[in-house]
């Protein structure tokens, strides 16, 4: 059965538990203080704490099909409730919207999604099919529009994100930084949008554990 394997995890996490008890306990007295809030996609494959190393009290997450923000005022409350909680009350000084390669939501805009049997999949990757629809109309060759929808996608969830008031107000007092993200699934790769030369290129990394930041 494969939930044998979770509780087999979980017994290795209650070790792993024991062996960090003062660090799990600090975070469960002094609360979290997260410094990233993270949009990313509910694929099983994509696994923010796996790709960034982060560990319990760091992360903020939100995770949904093809890592998506409702512009504000659509009627969205869960991830506009994450939003807030994460700039207003959290103070996170980043946000990341993570897309990835093979993305199945994105796969999703090429054909047709059944509104009377999946109504909830049909009018939520809607969310994200202006991006298709642009790649569509700009005439880069069809073997390359997956791709390029995908990061697309990225870049206008970042736009939605800034419909919402808070996320603006952060922004305009400096105490807030967004950020374009993509996980390729082969490479293991994270690459990020540059807002100056508006390309996508590999992350920086710190060449030691002293360079981060
Ligand atoms: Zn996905």
């Amino acid at each position: 059965m494969p939930t044998d394997k979770l509780l087999t995890g979980h017994r290795r996490f209650k070790e792993r538990f024991e062996a960090n008890r003062e660090m799990f306990v600090r975070l469960a007295k002094e609360g979290q203080q997260p410094k990233v809030l993270w949009i990313g996609c509910s694929d099983s494959r994509v696994i923010p704490e796996q790709i960034t190393g982060a560990d319990p009290g760091e992360l903020f997450v939100m995770r949904n099909v093809a890592n998506v923000v409702p512009p504000f005022g659509t009627g969205d409350t869960a991830v506009g409730a994450v939003i807030e909680y994460a700039i207003l009350h959290l103070h996170v000084p980043h946000v990341v919207i993570c897309g990835h390669t093979q993305c199945g939501g994105i796969k999703a805009l090429e054909g047709h999604v059944d509104l009377a049997r999946e109504p909830h999949s049909a009018r939520w990757v809607d969310l994200a099919r202006p991006a298709h629809t642009q790649v569509e109309a700009s005439g880069i060759p069809e073997e390359a529009r997956y791709l390029e929808t995908i990061k697309a996608n990225v870049l206008l969830q970042l736009e939605n994100l800034r419909t919402y008031d808070c996320v603006r107000e952060a922004i305009r007092a400096g105490q807030l930084t967004l950020h374009g993200w993509l996980y390729d699934l082969h490479s293991g790769d994270l690459l990020a949008y540059d807002d100056q030369s508006g390309a996508w290129g590999a992350l920086a990394l710190p060449v030691n554990d002293q360079d981060e930041q």
